[in-house]
């Protein structure tokens, strides 16, 4: 059976990571025209060969941000109160004030499926991530610096954008 893609990834990161975050860093002074393009293709790209089901890490060891309306509807969906739903689950982080999960991996994800339990209704931090189409890409590079540590499918984006760019300008 070929090996995971969590048990690749975490192979190769250490061997690109330095190259990667050298790259991403450039687009804090560099501007790429056509960027969109290049990131629409990248992302197609990670996409068809990428699943999340076999995979579920961000929901194992990151938290989502929840926003007041994330808190507000899915505390009605389990019928608790805000407060409640807060004092059971979440926590205020302390850095940023965000509301943060209390625990990981994510209370919603079911680990025996890699899904997670309130998909229609999960925080809109969720339901975006790995945020590859945020715009414009240059103001995302430091999220995609912090995420390519967790995430296989970034690990893939990156690597593809960061081979269209090296093509196709001096970097
Ligand atoms: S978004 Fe990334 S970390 Fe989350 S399941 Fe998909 S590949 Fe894994
Ligand atoms: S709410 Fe769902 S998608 Fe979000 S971290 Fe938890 S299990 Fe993952």
């Amino acid at each position: 059976m070929p090996p995971s893609i969590l048990v690749r990834f975490k192979k190769q990161l250490p061997l690109r990571r330095q190259s990667m975050v050298l790259f991403l860093k450039k687009f804090d002074t560099k501007f790429v025209r056509g960027i969109s393009k290049l990131v629409n293709q990248a992302s197609d790209e990670t996409w068809a060969s990428v699943d999340c089901l076999s995979c579920a890490n961000c929901c194992k060891v990151m938290t989502p941000t929840f926003t007041k309306k994330d808190l507000k509807r899915i505390s009605a969906h389990f019928n608790m109160s805000e407060e409640d739903f807060y004092t059971k689950w979440l926590k205020t982080d302390e850095d940023n004030g965000d509301l943060v999960n209390r625990i990981q991996p994510c209370q919603f994800l079911n680990l025996q499926t890699n899904k997670c339990t309130i998909y229609a209704i999960r925080p809109e931090d969720c339901a975006q991530f790995p945020h590859f189409n945020k715009k414009p890409f240059a103001d995302y590079n430091h999220i995609h610096e912090q995420n390519i540590e967790y995430c296989p499918a970034t690990f893939l984006f990156i690597t593809q954008l960061q081979q269209k760019i090296e093509k196709e300008f001096v970097w």
